[in-house]
């Protein structure tokens, strides 16, 4: 088959790859889309995401949908010929974190597009069948590869332990801090303040649930980053809002989150900084006693992500700006690294 292999910092080559061979619990899915992710952006242009490096040549992705060809003997038949969704992370199902039900931090997930894994922009993926979920009929292959950011913005509102009427800030405007404004609302946020460093994004950010929204400065409070906090508190008050959410791939957004939050609310990190370390604003998080969650992806959110965006309560669709074919897939990750042409998600397309 072919495939787009990675061999350095914005160095992606279509090469044949062996097909891949199919165990009994697995189904065999043909390639129909694939998101570039932010995570996939860390990987193509610095090689790594903090301490996981990518060493050897490796196929990026791993935000996909496609159709099952066939199933192993052990796999549920009735996939075969169904377009499906599939849940990247593969956990073991055996340590004590699978057993306690927290499989997304299993201590030997298998995550395709990362070190030591190859991941999905490729024609053929053999995948445990029972991370396949099948999508309601007329749901397009490119929305479905989007349930993938739509579940990670699932569970930053699950973690946010929302209530009705709360207040939400949102820092990083990218996909899944968009897809995260509309999930807050969904689980009760009353008010909803977007704040991003690209105007295209904060002028997008009404149609994706902010009540308002503000062209920024994430840097450190000290450094920039201080007029953002004051507009959310103008906005609030003076008060803050009760859930503060961190989307950017910034090392100060979790600082900023936490300066906009009230005493004792609480505080979402879902980006991804890059950085093996990030500080910390200890002294405004334990005096306010702020309650901090950490998003690891997704817990059991594929069935609500589906479900909400075949529903029209999660708009994907429209944050798909771009289209490319499988044969011009660097092009989609170069454009997403450039953050050019306004790109929100460029969906790879076979
Ligand atoms: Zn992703
Ligand atoms: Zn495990």
């Amino acid at each position: 088959m072919k495939a787009w292999r990675w061999h350095g910092s914005g160095d992606m080559r279509l090469e044949t790859a062996p097909d891949p061979t199919l165990q009994p619990h697995e189904a065999l899915v043909r390639v129909e889309a694939l998101g570039v992710c932010g995570s996939d952006i860390h990987y193509y242009r610095d090689g790594r995401i903090g301490e996981n490096i990518v060493s050897e040549p490796t196929v990026l992705g791993h935000e996909y949908a496609g159709i099952v060809e066939s199933v192993g003997a052990d796999a549920d038949p009735d996939l075969c010929g169904k377009r499906v969704a599939v849940e990247p992370g593969i956990p073991c199902g055996d340590c004590e974190w699978c057993r306690r039900g927290q499989y997304n931090v299993c201590d030997r997930l298998f995550f395709p597009g990362g070190p030591g894994n190859d991941g999905a922009l490729c024609e053929y993926m053999a995948v445990d069948s029972r991370f396949c979920f099948p999508v309601p009929p007329g749901m397009s292959a490119g929305v479905a590869a989007m349930v993938e950011p739509a579940a990670v913005a699932v569970h930053t509102a699950e973690l946010a332990r929302l209530r009705p009427g709360d207040t939400v800030a949102v820092f990083g405007l990218g996909v899944v801090g968009m897809l995260t404004m509309q999930a807050v609302r969904l689980s009760g946020a009353l008010s909803v303040f977007g704040i991003d460093v690209l105007d295209y994004r904060v002028n997008k950010a009404p149609v994706f649930g902010a009540d308002a929204a503000f062209l920024g400065h994430i840097g450190g409070i000290h450094d920039g980053g201080a007029a953002s906090v004051e507009w959310v508190m103008e906005h609030t008050n003076g008060r803050g809002v009760d859930v503060g959410i961190d989307c950017t791939n910034s090392s100060d957004g979790l600082a900023l989150a936490c300066a906009v939050t009230r005493a004792a609310g609480n505080v979402v990190l879902t980006g991804i900084s890059g950085a093996e370390s990030d500080t910390l604003p200890v002294s405004i998080a334990r005096r306010r006693e702020l309650t901090l969650r950490w998003c690891r992806r997704f817990l059991h959110n594929y069935p609500a992500a589906i479900a909400l965006i075949d529903a029209g309560k999660l708009d994907v669709q429209s944050l798909i700006t771009h289209v490319y074919p499988f044969e011009k897939a660097d092009e989609a990750f170069a454009l997403t690294t450039a953050y050019a042409d306004n790109v929100f998600k460029a969906s790879v397309e076979w």
